[in-house]
């Protein structure tokens, strides 16, 4: 049985791994529908579009709840506990939340009085050019949409079940500082009440700890956590830009 768990376990890399093949599938079926959106008939087609990205919401959400479940009860196996359990899917976000997320995504793209000072810089470019980045946000809003699900399912397991006693963040090698930041502090118990928070564009996954378990951060987030500890942790109120720093400082993010 796995005594320990950690956050770069295989399992949850391949878990991670899945999630992102899902958050693919979902990019491209979200490029299948930008041809909703008429520009000359905004009025009438965005609604159209929305009701379409909800769908996919809905769909890939349900699927990412599920990988999650399947991870959940297999870590739980491997973790050799008592007791059955039934892990519960997370629900779909509600539509209203849904909309608004994508009612931000596409604001650029109406038409405003270029003299009124509400015009953002956005809203002047052609309208090709706001349709691209409409679709980019869109594809980053909804990607956090459908992969929350999969999160908040982990989540309320661990919640639930009486074996799990806590959660830890693992984040990808490519994360931004602010996700490695947070999955530096290892496991949070579930009488925590602290939340996971995710951003547009996060990969980041949620290991379920059991009771018996010792969890133990992996070679790379034990690094991260050496740099915030040495070049963050001691200034308060710049800690976060101090450690962005010590990453890139160290080879520890991506280009941009
Ligand atoms: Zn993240």
């Amino acid at each position: 049985m796995a005594r320990s768990t950690s956050d770069g376990g295989r399992s949850a890399d391949a878990h991670r791994r899945a999630q992102r093949g899902l958050t693919r599938l979902l990019t491209r079926d979200m490029r299948g529908l930008r041809r909703l959106i008429i520009p000359s008939r905004l009025e009438a087609s965005v609604p159209t579009w929305i009701e379409a990205v909800r769908a996919l919401v809905e769909q890939y959400g349900a699927a990412s709840s599920s990988l999650s479940a399947d991870y959940y009860e297999a870590e739980r196996i491997a973790a050799a506990v008592t007791g059955r359990f039934t892990v519960p899917l997370a629900d779909p976000p509600p539509d209203e939340q849904v909309d608004n997320s994508l009612r931000w995504a596409t604001k650029d793209l109406w038409e405003r009085d270029p003299d009124s000072p509400d015009t953002t810089e956005a809203q002047l470019q052609p309208m090709d050019v706001r349709l691209e980045q409409a679709e980019k946000k869109a594809e980053a809003v909804t990607q956090k949409l459908v992969i929350d699900q999969g999160r908040s399912t982990v989540q309320e397991a661990v919640r639930q079940d009486r074996q799990a006693v806590a959660w830890a963040r693992a984040a990808a090698l490519g994360a931004c500082a602010f996700c490695k930041m947070l999955a530096t502090r290892g496991m949070v118990y579930k009488r925590e009440t602290a939340g996971f928070r995710s951003h547009d564009g996060c990969h980041c996954g949620v290991v379920p700890v059991f009771k018996g378990q010792k969890f133990e951060l992996s070679d790379h987030a034990r690094e991260w956590e050496r740099l915030y500890r040495d070049h963050a942790a001691p200034y308060p109120g710049d800690q976060l830009r101090r450690f962005r720093r010590a990453l890139a400082d160290n080879g520890h993010l991506p280009a941009l």
